[in-house]
């Protein structure tokens, strides 16, 4: 292992380093944290001004999370958790930045961290068993060990309509929203997308804009958040049980505390269904996607049922019923797409300050100075919010000129959709390590990191104790874990629709086909699979 002391921060000397994380979000802080437990010599690069991540760009109105806040907060420290306390049971985006800071300043993490850096390049050098880095400043760093925790929603995308760079007024993408307070009185705002941002912003403007046009071009299934403030008791016992939290989210499919029904939609009474989905539809968070009957996501006579349960709620929140048709799905069924979950979202229509827009019957022609034309008209806008996405899963890693053994690029390696060890590795690409990369789980995010920088830094550790400098995923090891993604996917119903859980984004050259990109089996199989490999020694891994 290498043991140089990094030198300051954003010289143009080469530093090196034993590892290098990209990202300084969640997962990267994490990973800091591991990594200087194995007495590493370690540096994150960041290419915001402080910690966050996710939480760090997208300020827009309205931000928060599905989870609820107490699965959310990292479980690895008990007095982390004794310590912070969450105001609300799904914690609004400034609670959750401060949480990341508060976690950086408690473990001192700022100074391992080089800010307002961008990695531009990644090449393996053989001969030295290392990394070298190219920074935006051309400042050369070399690591043993390259640590990606860049996200998988992290490169937001515009849409790609003509005139957009013409608009004179005032035009964001939600992820790279102003640092500054935005106000919306007296503006004439339009949205674009409706996807879980949209929703989030669309809500929040539409309380104060003068004037709110959404464009949509796809209806979304959305649900009630019912979000509400933690009291002082449900606080104690927040955090007196903290173990049985986690250990619930530990068994569940995807890391939340909600568990599918047992029971099939089409072997109960369509009255049982009815009260069930009402129940459902009165509670918070996701059960009503992830704890309804265990057969919603692959059986579509129970999938089209709960997508009318869902439709006649929207066409009784929204007064005019073609709004309201607008408004329903017609591609896709419930839960085929991530559900955004929402608090008097439909109800905004019912407002005189708020138009709805369907692309499908008038698409935007282009973008003009003064706002957006459609096939039907001319509108006029102060502000464009663009709620459009994110080049999801591999955009993180195409940003990047990453090349592997004899020059192979990664970009090239993953054109036909990416490839790789449970997500951790890539052949070709050695000591290469992935935080949630392509081809491993999603779900509750912070649940799914924890594992992922576990694992990563336990192969560190196994590698450090051998005296070993060189892991690379064997190409049989990749194909075996793509076979079990791929098995895993059949049947599923979402794999059937496009969405940047199958890889399409159609602002993106080269996404817009549906391909695999997740392992959508469940997390306890995802991490006894993993357990199993560290546990035999990693044979699955060729390592020196
Ligand atoms: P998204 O789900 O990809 O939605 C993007 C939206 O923009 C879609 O409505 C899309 O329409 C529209 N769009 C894209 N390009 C367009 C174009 N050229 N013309 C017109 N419309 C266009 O992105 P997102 O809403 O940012 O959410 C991404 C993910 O982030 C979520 O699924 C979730 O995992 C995460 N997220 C989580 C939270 C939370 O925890 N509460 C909040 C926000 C986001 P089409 O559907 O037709 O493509």
């Amino acid at each position: 292992m290498i043991h140089n002391k990094a030198t300051a921060s954003g010289t143009s000397q080469p530093q090196k380093l034993d590892v290098i994380i990209i990202g300084a979000g969640l997962a990267g802080m994490y990973q800091l944290f591991r990594v200087r437990e194995l007495g590493m010599s370690v540096r994150v690069i960041e290419a915001g001004s402080d910690v966050g991540g996710t939480w760090y760009w997208n300020r827009y109105p309205g931000a928060r999370f599905d989870s609820e806040s107490y699965t959310y907060g990292y479980s690895f420290s008990k007095e982390l958790l004794q310590e912070w306390s969450w105001s609300e049971h799904f914690a609004p985006q400034p609670e959750t930045l401060r949480y990341a800071q508060h976690v950086a300043d408690r473990f001192d993490m700022r100074r391992d961290i080089l800010f307002k850096h961008k990695v531009v390049s990644a090449e393996w050098l053989e001969e030295s068993r290392e990394w070298q880095l190219k920074l935006h400043t051309g400042a050369l760093m070399t690591a043993r060990f390259l640590i990606t925790a860049a996200g998988s929603l992290s490169v937001p995308t515009l849409p790609r309509i003509k005139g957009i760079e013409q608009f004179a007024g005032v035009a964001c993408h939600t992820a790279n929203w102003p640092h500054e307070a935005v106000r919306f009185e007296g503006k004439r705002v339009a949205v674009l997308g409706t996807g879980a941002t949209g929703i989030q912003t669309i809500q929040e403007v539409a309380k104060t804009a003068a004037h709110l046009t959404v464009f949509q071009r796809t209806a979304n299934w959305s649900a009630p958040l019912h979000n509400s403030p933690i009291t002082p008791e449900q606080q104690i016992a927040i955090k007196s049980s903290y173990s049985d939290i986690f250990k619930r989210c530990r068994e569940s499919i995807s890391g939340f505390i909600h568990n599918p029904d047992p029971r099939r939609g089409v072997e109960v009474s369509e009255q049982e269904r009815e009260e069930f989905w009402e129940k459902l539809y009165k509670a918070a968070g996701f059960g009503i996607w992830i704890g309804n009957f265990r057969d919603l996501m692959t059986d579509r006579q129970t999938n089209a049922w709960m997508s009318d349960f869902i439709a006649r709620k929207i066409r009784q929140r929204v007064k005019d019923p073609g709004i309201a048709e607008k408004l329903i799905p017609k591609d896709h069924g419930f839960g085929t797409r991530r559900v955004p979950l929402e608090s008097g979202y439909f109800e905004i229509y019912n407002q005189a300050n708020v138009e709805l827009i369907d692309l499908r019957e008038t698409p935007i022609e282009r973008i003009t100075p003064t706002g957006i034309r459609t096939a039907q008209r001319d509108f006029e806008f102060d502000m464009i919010i663009y709620a459009t996405g994110f080049d999801a899963l591999t955009g993180a890693y195409d940003q990047i000129d990453i090349r592997g053994t004899n020059g192979r690029r990664l970009k090239d390696q993953w054109a036909q959709g990416a490839r790789t060890f449970h997500g951790f590795q890539s052949e070709d690409f050695p000591n290469l390590l992935m935080v949630m990369g392509p081809m491993g789980p999603l779900g509750n995010i912070p649940r799914v990191i924890e594992y992922n920088v576990e694992w990563v830094s336990k192969l560190l550790k196994h590698m450090q104790t051998k005296g070993l400098t060189r892991v690379e995923a064997r190409p049989e090891s990749v194909q075996a874990w793509m076979d079990v993604v791929k098995a895993a996917s059949i049947g599923l119903l979402s794999n059937e629709v496009d969405s940047w859980m199958t890889g399409v984004n159609t602002n993106v050259d080269g996404k817009t086909a549906r391909v695999l990109s997740r392992f959508s089996g469940t997390g306890p199989d995802f991490r006894s699979r993993c357990d199993a490999i560290a546990a035999d020694g990693y044979p699955e891994l060729d390592m020196k």
